[in-house]
């Protein structure tokens, strides 16, 4: 069975054909698609998907960039929302240093999000573009456990640091074409891989859009790095996905 950690299957991109492609995902063995909130209206969304489609499952978050956008109260009320909703993991959370508004207002809510997260004992499905530094410690300080980094594209050094602490790498099934994502498979223990998508961005196949139908052939090219048969990959990692999130 496979398991996409990260989708965004509430973008309108999905509108006409979710209830068709997760028919397909279900052909395909793709057991578990946990898609990710950025917004208040994002999470409401997937917590009714999730109730009519049993392949996802959610996780509620806060994009970096939309909470320099929001108000204090805004905020605080989606984080009541999200304990009060339990959902399988926090995400998508992080911090985003590509072009930032306000740095210190992501770093203060990003600390509340993680002792939130450690309170009710689930995973942070974590984001880190050109923040990974300022990411790993915000996480290393406030002894978060359960991480899952996803699509972390930070440099080679940082890869130890990750590894030391038992946190997850969420590899994109973009790794079949960047090399960047190959190195990252080969540098993480198997018992630390995790599968992902990004639906509908990071598609494999370029100008498409990407779809949790892509995990079972990046499952391939990991197991075909880590020399293992895509079988036992395949239940390697989902054993990883039940260990960290069930
Ligand atoms: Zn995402």
């Amino acid at each position: 069975m496979f398991v996409d950690v990260h989708a965004h299957l509430d973008f309108p991109d999905f509108e006409n054909d979710l209830a068709e492609l997760l028919s397909q995902c279900k052909k395909q063995a793709i057991s578990t698609i946990i898609v990710n909130g950025v917004d208040p209206a994002s999470n409401r969304k997937i917590l009714a998907l999730s109730n009519t489609y049993p392949l996802i499952k959610p996780a509620f978050g806060f994009y970096p960039t939309h909470i320099e956008e929001e108000s204090d109260e805004v905020i605080d009320q989606e984080l009541q929302w999200i304990e009060a909703n339990k959902p399988l993991a926090i995400g998508e959370v992080g911090l985003d240093k590509k072009e930032p508004k306000n740095f210190e207002r992501q770093v203060f809510y990003f600390k509340k999000i993680i002792l939130l997260a450690k309170k009710m004992n689930i995973p942070l499905i974590v984001h880190s573009r050109k923040a990974e530094r300022e990411t790993i410690d915000l996480l290393t300080e406030l002894h978060a456990k359960k991480v899952v980094m996803h699509c972390f594209s930070g440099k080679k050094s940082l890869y130890k640091e990750i590894i030391e602490q038992g946190w997850s790498f969420s590899i994109p099934s973009l790794v079949s074409r960047v090399e960047q994502f190959q190195q990252l498979v080969m540098a993480t223990p198997t018992n630390q891989l995790l599968t992902e998508t990004d639906s509908p961005f990071l598609s494999p196949t370029k100008d498409e859009r990407n779809s949790p139908l892509t995990i079972p052939q990046a499952v391939a090219v990991i197991a075909g790095l880590k020399k293992m048969d895509t079988t036992s990959m395949e239940e390697l990692i989902f054993q990883n996905f039940q260990r960290l999130f069930l």
